[in-house]
């Protein structure tokens, strides 16, 4: 056994269908371990994924999950009793990173009282060398680094941690970090969050380089799934009880450069809209540079797709956005959003921006204003501009000060929330159709579902609405919520 395990995780794949083939043996022999441990403990092993920052992430942990519940781990929701904790971590602000060391530190303590326990960390933040460092020098009993390219391959580094003793008599970190790759590898176990939805990858990586941005560094080069394998993913979703689908990558609107077949994301899109049982599509994320005619026509013509897009602004300043390499102008953004809400009414558009970048100025943060306000944001998300290390932005003189950022920062929020609020309350008292996704977490007597557009209306109803499309009137705006009651 000894021997064959060795050979098995030393194997070179050349392609693809090699790698699958060693992920599944590696599952197999993982399934075996698993089994002799929890045969050891007298009970299955058990296991906690926390997942930090985007949907990407979220994806990415239902893939790791589906790995260790196919090898035999059943899933614990108390991180602190899990005999296996996963950590995927995000890197893109700096506080994230914070808050990860703060957390994986009390980790530690645990561990200490309960020493069979083992600890993975990966994503972003291990493909970044310095915070790998760190937690190898300062956080020796985490057992498992990996990064964001070997997700797939997650029952191999299984099997070296559950053998590592055996095979070199330590308990050293097992850490295995891939620069990048140009391997997809299809069919891999996924334990879904939600029966009634479910994220689904149509590209990995980004080529943007955004100057503040990390992703490119930590995400590796855009690779783009094959559409049958998309169309065959989301089909089988669709078999399994998923209405809604959210596409997921970071620029979808650039999908299928470098796709032996000639394809766009609007026809990707028609293509996902014509799967029997798919009701709700959703995509994640659209950069302003690539978006095409097509594409809004696509919008506008499926009723499907949803009323919602994600369009991250990131600055209303061309000067600055010149600076990002975001290859918009201000004017630019704002035709393309008014000819978005024109062609596709009842659109709601919310967007990203960074406060603070370096060199900007009042004038700069006028025009984010401005650009709020002529465009009129169903949402935003508003970031502290944070120093990625190697990202070109890093290095530029004129950081802004950080009481400076700070006050610019309340002013741009503020006027966010003026004018979301209002667009929220533009449909007050209208019947729209909700997909029921929980129970209220605050009030039990109410579930909570979300609109085409995004927003999220609270009504009275029960556990058995869960996953369902049901017509709910919109009696009160919360600002950025509703309450409603159902219609039957
Ligand atoms: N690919 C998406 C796009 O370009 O629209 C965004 C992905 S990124 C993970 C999500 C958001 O994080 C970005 O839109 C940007 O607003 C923000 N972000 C990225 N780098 C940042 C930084 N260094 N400081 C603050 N916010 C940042
Ligand atoms: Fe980062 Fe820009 Fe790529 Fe988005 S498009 S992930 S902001 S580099």
């Amino acid at each position: 056994m000894k021997e064959s395990i060795t050979e098995v995780i030393n194997t070179e794949p050349n392609n693809s269908e090699e790698e699958l083939a060693r992920v599944r043996k590696c599952l197999e022999i993982a399934k075996e371990l698993v089994s002799e441990r929890s045969q050891q403990a007298g009970r299955n092993l058990s296991y906690h994924v926390t997942t930090f920052g985007c949907q990407m992430n979220a994806r990415d942990s239902e893939k790791l999950s589906g790995i260790l519940e196919e090898c035999g781990f059943i899933r614990e929701d108390d991180e602190l009793c899990a005999d296996f904790v996963i950590y995927n971590t995000c890197t893109v602000r700096d506080n994230a990173n914070q808050k990860f060391f703060g957390h994986l530190g009390s980790i530690g303590a645990i561990k200490k009282k309960r020493p069979e326990m083992m600890i993975g960390v990966c994503g972003c933040l291990s493909q970044e060398e310095s915070a790998r460092e760190k937690i190898l020098k300062s956080y020796p009993f985490v057992d498992l680094v990996f990064g964001t390219h070997n997700v797939f391959d997650f029952a191999r580094l299984l099997v070296m941690v559950l053998t590592r003793e055996a095979q070199n008599g330590k308990r050293a970190t097992v850490t295995e970090i891939w620069d990048d790759t140009d391997m997809i590898v299809e069919d891999i176990p996924i334990r879904r969050n939600f029966k009634f939805k479910s994220g689904v990858n149509i590209m990995f990586g980004c080529n943007n380089f955004c100057s503040y941005c990390i992703v490119p560094y930590v995400r590796g080069r855009e690779r783009s799934r094959s559409p049958e394998d998309i169309i065959s993913e989301i089909t089988k979703l669709a078999d399994d009880g998923v209405k809604e689908v959210m596409l997921l990558g970071q620029n979808v609107n650039s999908y299928g450069r470098g796709l032996d077949t000639k394809i766009t994301f609007a026809s990707l899109l028609r293509k996902v809209a014509a799967i029997d049982g798919i009701e709700r599509i959703r995509f994640m994320t659209s950069h302003p540079k690539d978006l095409s005619d097509e594409l809004i026509d696509v919008i506008a013509d499926t009723p499907k797709i949803c009323r919602h897009i994600h369009l991250p602004l990131q600055s209303g300043s061309s000067r600055i956005l010149e600076s990002m390499n975001r290859h918009y102008t201000k004017e630019q953004y704002i035709d393309l959003a008014l000819k978005i809400r024109e062609r596709v009414p009842g659109i709601a558009i919310t967007t990203d921006i960074i406060i603070g970048y370096p060199g900007e100025t009042d004038a700069d943060i006028d025009d984010t204003i401005d650009v709020i306000e002529k465009v009129a944001f169903d949402g935003a998300f508003t970031f502290i501009y944070s120093k990625r290390t190697g990202t070109p932005a890093a290095s530029m003189p004129d950081q802004v000060p950080e009481d400076v950022v700070k006050k610019n920062f309340d002013r741009v929020l503020a006027k966010v929330q003026e004018i979301s609020t209002k667009q929220a309350a533009k449909i007050e008292g209208r019947i729209m159709d909700v997909l029921v996704e929980d129970i209220n977490r605050q009030d039990p007597s109410l579930v909570t579902g979300r609109l085409s557009n995004n927003l999220n209306v609270h009504f009275p109803g029960d556990e058995s609405l869960i996953g369902k499309i049901v017509d709910v009137k919109l009696t009160q705006c919360k600002g950025f919520y509703y309450i409603g009651e159902r219609i039957q």
